[in-house]
């Protein structure tokens, strides 16, 4: 049994998951958030490699704390709200991601932006954006090579990214391409990412294989499958999947 100690909401499950740092399968721990066990992530380990970077994930939550303003810019429609989002915000601080899907009018967007207000207020660099948005920087005529590394930065390296109403698009190769290297880019960097959708993970990637490769719709569906735990919003009750 691992050695790590773990938050007072958390426990271990039986499910064994492969270190990507020693290689050796250890317990996957899970949490108590939103009235449910959800899968954590990280899972923990006790290597020296998991460690190292545990450390570095850490000391980004310091730099954090330390840093000034909160600058997220919360239209006013979504301020005046008024949704619980906290359960969310503290599931994001596991380091899990959140999948909020379900029908139009639900809360999803609401709730988006209210974890977002939440963690903002605590020192959180967070970009709320669409996928049609980011598109339509890149394709800009204005768009540089540096302009769009700027972008891809922010995108990457902001604490959470929150991609608004994704399957929305038309689905094209570009599209798909371009989901795919901002999922895979917070993936490679633990960072958690909050989406809301039409359409379960498992219905997103048949949308995105509308307009794109197959491979490519799968690749995003399975890495988000890792990232986040899914929620779906009914109008009435929230199931967690
Ligand atoms: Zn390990």
């Amino acid at each position: 049994m691992s050695r790590v100690k773990l938050p007072p909401n958390a426990r271990w499950s039986n499910e064994l998951v492969t270190c990507p740092y020693c290689g050796i399968a250890s317990p996957r721990a899970e949490a108590w958030v939103c009235g449910r066990w959800i899968k954590m992530l990280p899972y923990p380990c006790d290597c020296a490699g998991y460690r190292k970077n545990l450390a570095r994930v850490e000391q980004r939550e310091r730099e954090r704390r330390e840093r000034a303003e909160p600058r997220l810019d919360v239209p006013e429609r979504f301020e005046r709200a008024e949704v619980d989002a906290s359960s969310y915000a503290e599931t994001i601080k596991t380091g899990l991601g959140l999948y909020l899907w379900g029908g139009n009018g639900n809360g999803k967007t609401t709730t988006a932006w209210g974890v977002a207000g939440i963690l903002a207020a605590e020192g959180w660099s967070v970009e709320v954006t669409t996928l049609g948005k980011i598109g339509s920087s890149v394709s800009d005529t204005y768009s540089t090579a540096d302009t769009q590394d700027a972008l891809f930065r922010k995108l990457s390296r902001c604490d959470l990214l929150v991609l608004d109403d994704l399957g929305k698009e038309k689905p094209s190769e570009t599209s798909g391409a371009l989901l795919y290297r901002i999922v895979n880019e917070r993936y490679e960097a633990q960072r958690q990412m909050l989406i809301t959708s039409n359409y379960s993970r498992g219905k997103l990637a048949a949308r995105l294989a509308e307009g794109c490769a197959p491979s490519t719709a799968q690749a995003i569906a399975s890495r988000l499958s890792e990232m986040t735990a899914a929620i779906e919003f009914t109008g009435t009750d929230r199931r967690i999947a």
